[in-house]
């Protein structure tokens, strides 16, 4: 007799057998379908891709949807490896499944759609009607969860995502996002005579950086921020002209370098190292690789206007940049990264990214961007947006999941938000009625060739999985 481990992965090395990168799911798609089929199940697929197939269940209990995205990034480690042509290969390793190293695994989320699988091959009396979802192009901006057809979710009360790759962890929240674009029209004037005057490139770099969703709740520094206060305390001293300035490299990455070139008669050299070193004291801890260049370069014939220049400096005196607000757990809530300013086309450019689990709060960043921006001569629009999906802390579904989890481990699950967008946000807005978790079981090193899935995590998900819908198949109708 197979274990439920053996079975899970067996469907999930079935899954393997068809290249299913990002944009190509389509084979992998009919594949499911057919066997879903084979089980006497009336699979769908939405015009987007999406595949819903239901299984029928205990009468009267809330429709609940069991989802997982089947696309994947198919990391290459081999130049042999070609994702669209190859099967993945998996084998097992130390307790975990995972590949060779010439691709990584898709067990995010193949895992899940495994599971899935099981579900349907696995009918037991106690659970309520299921609907299996498998969603298409989560790795490319949740694609196929924001172009989901509203059908898919009708009617559904309950919906568990599978892509949660962290076994003991509950989701019951995640951030939306705003791409924010100010530009302001660059105009120069004529450098100033000054007899003694210098020209100087200040360059800040060897910040940390990272993801702004992923890194920015641990207080690293932004390039851009940092320069704009050293260019403040400077001026403090005496005034100079603008020559240039930029930094960061898109609306979603914390800025990790930013230059200034500066036209001025003073200070020298060391008092701008002086301002540094003060700078540097407060930010060592979190950022010790910081550091200032200091390079004279030659004087130019035009500067940036005084407004301009003093519009941007102010721009970035006031804008609220970094960790906003928390969730319970300490999870950033919500927060604002200004990612990148730059050239182009005549105008000063500044990218920005909000990432917000309260409207309220996306509201009031966006107004004091908006402000603070529009104060100081730039023009704001919003690129891009897409929608939170906001906790709800104590729901049905978050108290029975935890519950489940504990009954079957003896451990607290760990119920927290995440800072990134996930499917459920689009999900919810097709259906607001609905209450989501995400879980998984546990994955590494997810997207690379080393993604390998902990084996010993399968068996008691199934099982978690398995109590909660027989929980939820008694569950009062709303
Ligand atoms: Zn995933």
């Amino acid at each position: 007799m197979e274990t439920i481990e053996q079975q899970v992965r067996e469907l999930f090395c079935w899954l393997c057998q068809t290249p299913h990168p990002s944009g190509e799911e389509a084979a992998l798609r009919e594949r499911i379908a057919d066997r879903l089929r084979g089980l006497g199940l009336h699979p769908w697929a939405d015009a987007r891709g999406n595949l819903v197939c239901d299984l029928p269940g205990r009468e009267g209990a809330p429709l609940t949807a069991v989802q997982a995205h089947i696309d994947m990034v198919c990391a290459v480690g081999s130049p042999d490896y070609v994702p669209s042509r190859d099967p993945i290969r998996p084998i097992v390793r130390d307790g975990f499944l995972c590949t060779a190293g010439e691709s990584s695994l898709g067990a995010d989320c193949g895992a899940g759609a495994a599971v899935m699988l099981w579900l349907a091959e696995h009918p037991a009396p106690q659970r309520p009607p299921l609907r299996l979802l498998f969603t298409v192009d989560e790795e490319v901006g949740l694609g196929g969860a924001r172009d989901l057809d509203p059908a898919c979710v009708d009617g559904v009360r309950y919906l568990i995502n599978t892509d949660g790759f962290h076994w003991g962890r509950i989701v019951i929240g995640s951030a939306g996002g705003v791409r924010e674009h100010f530009t302001r029209a660059l105009t120069h004037s004529n450098a100033p005579e000054l007899p003694n005057g210098r020209a100087y490139r200040l360059k800040i770099s060897g910040l940390r950086g990272g993801h702004s969703g992923f890194d920015i709740g641990k207080t690293r520094a932004n390039a851009l921020i940092l320069l704009g206060e050293l260019l403040r305390e400077i001026r403090m001293e005496s005034p100079f002209a603008l020559i240039d300035l930029s930094g960061g490299t898109a609306f979603n990455a914390i800025p990790y370098e930013a230059t200034a070139d500066i036209l001025t008669i003073a200070p020298a050299q060391d008092a701008i190292e002086q301002i540094w070193d003060k700078i540097y004291a407060r930010i060592q801890k979190n950022d010790p690789d910081a550091r200032l260049e200091i390079q004279d370069i030659a004087i130019p014939n035009r500067v940036w206007s005084g407004d301009t220049a003093s519009g941007l400096l102010t721009v970035l005196g006031g804008f609220a940049d970094g960790v906003y607000a928390r969730h319970p757990s300490g999870v950033v809530s919500d927060s604002s990264n200004l990612g990148h300013i730059y050239y182009k086309d005549g105008m000063v450019c500044l990218d920005a990214m909000l990432r917000c689990m309260d409207a309220q709060a996306e509201q009031a960043l966006q107004l004091s961007h908006r402000t603070v921006c529009a104060m100081c001569g730039f023009a704001g629009q919003i690129v891009s947006r897409y929608p939170a999906w906001p906790a709800q802390d104590n729901g049905t579904l978050q108290t029975l999941a935890a519950q489940c989890y504990l009954d079957a481990t003896g451990q607290e699950a760990e119920v927290t938000v995440q800072h990134v967008g996930l499917e459920p946000s689009h999900l919810l807005a097709k259906n607001a009625q609905m209450e989501c978790i995400c879980v998984g079981m546990e994955l590494l090193d997810c997207h690379s060739p080393q993604e390998r899935w902990k084996l010993d995590t399968i068996e008691p998900f199934v099982e978690m999985i398995q109590r909660l819908l027989s929980r939820l198949s008694t569950a009062p109708q709303p």
